[in-house]
């Protein structure tokens, strides 16, 4: 038997050492609900916060992943750490593929500084947001200065852990108006920063006149969201991006609303865990019991209205 590893040792000294394969664990770990993986966010919790942690959304196809894979080149020139969680609840049988595919990024795979994740749905029971953002975390423990979370999607996004970044980008391809409908609509939060990506494409700027029509309905927050253009194959644009996303985190920092919107951040998160986890107790309590069956017969044959039956149901659950 080996002996006890020393303190030094512990997956959780590993990662606050910035060691790529704890990180590796300790992602697989919260990722698989293993109570081990909670254990160690506790034990390293107090050293983040320090991150930046840059949400990118969008359509597939819009060019998320070359842009991450162009930002990532910037910031480890800066000499900056950096980590990229996809987060694609879409495509629960194409984890391999998701990754395989990110062709943009494997030249950064070799790079000791950069760190590569993804992760899909993991069912009916959700979870994904809380995984991600205990993810987040663990990677800013482990030292990463940039925290990029890539989510697909335009409708879920308040789901997918953009709730967790301090800094919102939006990625819109030129012709494609779904995003625009989102955003006029009010289904989508105004972001912090609009990109408009494939800026070689003739419809360009069309594109950026409907988005500054639309923005110009949108309640003035103090922050001018700006409307960049970029041409992510190529890097062009991405150091204005860098620079505007530098100049959106210290203009949160500078008006408090970088620890106003982090506890809003961390409220979700804990509202959200707590609601998984009523949720699984109450599946539990409700397997076995012989009361909730004769419910739900009485639903199924239409003599009990299925929000009577959840009444009674939660009467019986807070009385227990
Ligand atoms: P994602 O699904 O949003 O991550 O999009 P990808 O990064 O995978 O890009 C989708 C496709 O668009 C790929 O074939 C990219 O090579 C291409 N693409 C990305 N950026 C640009 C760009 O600036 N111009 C053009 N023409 N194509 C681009």
């Amino acid at each position: 038997m080996s002996p006890d590893p020393g303190p030094e040792d512990t997956l959780a000294a590993r990662l606050l050492r910035g060691d790529k394969r704890a990180l590796a664990r300790a992602i697989t770990l919260v990722e698989s609900d293993d109570p081990a993986g909670w254990e160690l966010v506790r034990e390293v919790f107090p050293h983040t916060g320090r991150a930046a942690i840059v949400g990118l959304t969008g359509a597939p196809g819009a060019g998320k992943s070359t842009l991450i894979g162009a930002l990532t080149k910037l910031r480890r020139e800066q000499d900056r750490q950096v980590a990229v969680l996809s987060i694609d609840p879409s495509s629960p049988f194409t984890q391999g593929a998701l990754l395989g595919d990110r062709i943009r990024l494997t030249e950064h795979f070799l790079d000791a500084g950069v760190f590569i994740r993804s992760m899909a749905n993991r069912g009916a029971l959700g979870g994904l947001s809380e995984a991600a953002l205990q993810a987040a975390l663990l990677m800013d423990a482990s030292g990463k200065d940039d925290v990029f979370l890539e989510t697909v999607g335009v409708v879920d996004d308040v789901d997918l852990g953009l709730p967790h970044a301090d800094t919102v980008v939006l990625v819109l391809m030129p012709g494609s108006g779904d995003s625009i409908q989102a955003l006029k609509a009010g289904i989508m939060e105004i972001p912090d920063v609009i990109v408009v990506n494939k800026a070689d494409h003739p419809l360009t700027d069309t594109m950026v006149r409907e988005i500054r029509g639309v923005l110009s309905l949108a309640p003035q927050r103090g922050w001018r969201v700006p409307i960049l253009k970029t041409e992510a194959v190529r890097g062009e644009g991405v150091g204005e991006l860098v620079a505007k996303m530098d100049e959106h985190r210290a203009w949160i920092e500078e008006q408090g609303t970088l620890s106003e919107r982090r506890r809003r951040n961390l409220r979700a998160e804990v509202l959200g865990i707590c609601t998984f986890r009523l949720r699984r107790r109450l599946e539990e309590a409700l397997a076995e019991d012989e009361e909730f069956g004769r419910v739900l017969d009485e639903v199924v044959a239409r003599r009990l209205d299925p929000a009577s039956a959840a009444t009674r149901i939660l009467e019986q659950f807070d009385a227990a």
